[in-house]
């Protein structure tokens, strides 16, 4: 197999790992690093924190696996063309990428074959490129489970992003979702010591952060675990943010005749985590069944602001920032635009709140202008 076939291999391969580009879910993911995959299916597009588009090399280095994810395309055992790189022919495959204007960056994951001799082929893959042809631009490195410290530090320097998929909420959810994989030592400690080295290295290291996964209703999971967990993972170790992945069955694998996650749980848990990281929303602030999920008929905030009628309508006039981000309709910018233009003068209409932003359509049942109720609402707080 030569190096454009392995690319073409291992680049789809790669694309089933969501925490950068790929074109699966590129429409539920809300701000999430996702576009539609270029023609070559190793190009995908990666959308940084600063909002900044590049099309990046997504590939695995090897798609063998000695390991049984019951989800997973690339488990041991399933018959399918397998190829694997060594770190010399990545690193210069990339390199001549990267020179020819295709790339501006590197995502490398790869299948299990001994956690800790991959995790060496992987660090032995980006040093090249960094060291032996010279590469500062964006690299995103998985860490594989079970990965050593030592291993961790060094990938932490390495890269501008780093990730550790937990891929189920908690232990007893990933018992059933990946048999050989072990939720606190073999994930959860490679994520604390990734967080930690992350943190040493005050701002140089992994610049970009620490990222997971979760992969979406393959084993009953509830939506009030997914976010649970999260919101531990974003207050103990300042996880950069968390991908959810809908699981979608494979053929020949134990979950072959599990129906796939419904797309707009995915979107649901997407917003959910939006609101948990620019709206100041805890999870357990938002409205779930008795089941643990999300409404999957509305926005999780609109559904937060139904069940708060004490709470509206809000005065626009004097609310505080953090206030105003629980209006629907109402966002980051917007909220700061309405502060600034209050000092002005006051807001006494709705298309005062259109000018700065507000989608108003959906704001105008839970605000009151200058202590008046703008016609919109009337009929829906009677
Ligand atoms: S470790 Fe699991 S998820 Fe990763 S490639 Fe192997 S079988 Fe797939």
């Amino acid at each position: 197999m030569d190096t454009h076939q392995k690319l073409d291999l291992l680049g789809q391969a790669a694309s089933f790992d969501v925490c950068a580009p790929s074109g699966r879910s590129a429409a539920m993911a809300r701000g999430c690093a996702e576009q539609p995959p270029d023609v070559r299916p190793y190009i995908s597009h990666v959308q940084l924190p600063s909002g900044q588009k590049k099309p990046v090399l997504k590939v695995l280095l090897t798609s063998f696996c000695e390991r049984n994810c019951h989800y997973c395309a690339f488990r041991a055992g399933r018959d399918l063309p397998r190829a694997a790189f060594t770190p010399d022919d990545l690193a210069a495959a990339f390199d001549q990428i990267q020179h020819q204007g295709l790339v501006q960056g590197l995502f490398l994951s790869s299948g299990v074959t001994g956690s800790v001799r991959t995790m060496d082929r992987m660090i032995a893959t980006v040093e090249i490129v960094r060291q032996r042809y010279d590469y500062r631009g964006y690299i995103h490195l998985k860490i594989l489970p079970d990965a050593e410290e030592a291993q961790i530090e060094r990938a932490v320097r390495l890269a501008d992003r780093v990730s550790v998929n937990l891929e189920a909420p908690n232990a007893e959810r990933l018992a059933t979702l990946a048999p050989r994989k072990e939720f606190g030592q073999g994930l959860m400690d490679p994520l604390r010591r990734a967080a930690r080295a992350i943190a040493r290295g005050q701002g140089r290291w992994a610049k970009l952060g620490l990222t997971t996964q979760f992969v979406v209703g393959a084993v009953g999971e509830s939506d009030r675990e997914l976010l649970t967990t999260t919101q531990r993972l974003y207050d103990e170790l300042r996880l950069a943010r968390a991908y959810f992945s809908g699981f979608s069955p494979i053929p020949d694998t134990p979950l072959e005749e599990h129906p796939p996650a419904p797309p707009a749980r995915q979107h649901r848990l997407y917003q959910s985590d939006f609101l948990m990281r620019y709206y100041g929303f805890r999870f357990d602030e938002f409205i779930f069944d008795t089941e643990g999920s999300l409404p999957l008929n509305m926005d999780p905030k609109i559904a937060w602001a139904q069940a708060h009628p004490e709470r509206f309508p809000m005065e626009v006039n004097r609310a505080s920032k953090a206030t105003l981000l629980r209006v629907p309709g109402i966002g980051p910018v917007s909220a700061r635009r309405i502060l600034q233009a209050r000092q002005q003068s006051k807001l006494l209409f709705l298309s005062d709140l259109r000018k700065l932003g507000v989608v108003i359509s959906r704001a105008a049942p839970y605000v009151l202008l200058n202590g008046k109720r703008p016609p919109l609402q009337l009929s829906l707080f009677a």
